[in-house]
């Protein structure tokens, strides 16, 4: 009876472990070779259900445990045992299992994050100055090379530095059109780059050879040849015995380094407040050579004319030295200033200058 019983116990603690290993066998010969780390993740979140069923609390095997009350004393300690062994069998080839998926998984993921650093590496995309920009450095580094310095200077000016010191006073007819933008205390956004010219002559004092790029406002409404704000680059030089032959030829020289030497230029009579005499400088043109023909049509930058007209200069006016407390007596100078955008539209065609404020990337990236 008591073997009977014996063997009634040991066949239910076998048939657990049969179970047992079917469902672990899959684990014990494993091969983690061809797994991918989502499989692995898989397998041991399955490996944890298989461990609760048989090792849990309300596992077959700690049911198991309860029928060795039943057997007859003298057998107890062998089928106690007997179960102990199966169990510590279950418990060793989870650990096993445990152990060898949790590695693979480890060395997955260092293999997952490291870096081969012979990959080809996803190139950053690199932008490119803008084309206002290009233009303005090779005009600057064409008038450094010519002795000039690059002044810069406020883009916020009092009255006197944006119309008083430029021969503009209150009243004159200048101030209607150059009608700028204020802050609410009086201050204007200075309407043209001639301020760097009071500005330059008050620090630096005579003789002076400038060029001051910058931003410019007008209130004007945006158009295909207008904005609020846009670019000059203007030019003062002021020395004993200049004239405007001086003029003539260094407008005429930073022209021909820029465009090539049969550029010739020509000065039309003009008027400006800051300057007298004063004159309009214009350029033969570069595409049609100032024939104002291009492949047998109208040449389009210069409207079939031949000439560009590019920007205003002239004498520097006795007021405006004497503002700066230059004897006109004894210096005289000339100046010229000149608007980026037109240059740029001019070069590359644009029919809409405000194609260059936009910043659409496709526009942009065409001209490096
Ligand atoms: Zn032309």
């Amino acid at each position: 009876m008591n073997s009977q019983i014996m063997s009634e116990e040991k066949r239910q603690v076998e048939k657990i472990r049969e179970a047992f290993d079917q469902e672990i066998g899959r684990f014990s010969d494993l091969s983690l070779d061809n797994l991918s780390l989502d499989e692995a993740e898989i397998l041991q979140k399955k490996l944890s259900e298989i461990k609760t069923k048989h090792t849990g609390k309300k596992s077959e095997l700690a049911g198991s445990k309860k029928l060795i009350g039943r057997v007859a004393p003298e057998e107890r300690s062998a089928i106690g045992q007997f179960v102990q062994t199966i169990e510590s069998e279950i418990v060793t080839a989870i650990e096993s299992a445990e152990n060898n998926l949790k590695n693979f998984i480890n060395d997955a993921k260092i293999e997952r994050e490291r870096l081969d650093v012979t990959l080809p590496g996803t190139r950053p995309r690199v932008g490119h100055l803008h084309l206002l920009t290009i233009l303005r450095q090779k005009i600057e580094e064409i008038f450094v090379s010519m002795g000039y310095s690059i002044e810069d200077d406020r883009e916020i000016e009092t009255d006197y530095y944006n119309f008083d010191a430029l021969n503009i006073p209150e009243g004159h007819p200048a101030r209607e059109s150059q009608d700028t933008f204020y802050t609410t205390n009086g201050f204007a956004l200075r309407s043209q780059t001639s301020t760097v010219q009071i500005r330059a002559m008050e620090r630096r004092g005579v003789p002076i050879r400038i060029i001051a790029p910058g931003r410019v406002f007008r209130r004007d409404t945006p158009d295909l040849t207008h904005t609020p704000m846009f670019h000059q680059i203007e030019g003062l030089c002021v020395d004993k015995d200049i004239t405007m032959a001086h003029l003539k030829g260094t407008v005429g020289e930073w022209l021909r380094r820029l465009f090539g030497k049969e550029t010739r230029i020509r000065l039309r009579p003009s008027y400006f407040p800051f300057t007298e005499p004063s004159a309009e400088f214009d350029f033969s043109c570069f595409k049609c050579g100032g024939t104002g023909t291009f492949e047998n049509e109208r040449c389009r930058p210069c409207k079939g004319s031949g000439w560009i007209e590019l920007g205003g200069s002239g004498m520097v006016h006795p007021n405006v030295l004497r503002a700066c407390n230059v004897d006109p007596q004894i210096y005289s100078g000339f100046a010229f200033g000149f608007g980026l955008e037109r240059m740029c539209s001019l070069m590359y065609e644009l029919d809409d200058i405000r194609l260059m404020f936009e910043n659409d990337v496709r526009f942009l990236e065409q001209f490096r």
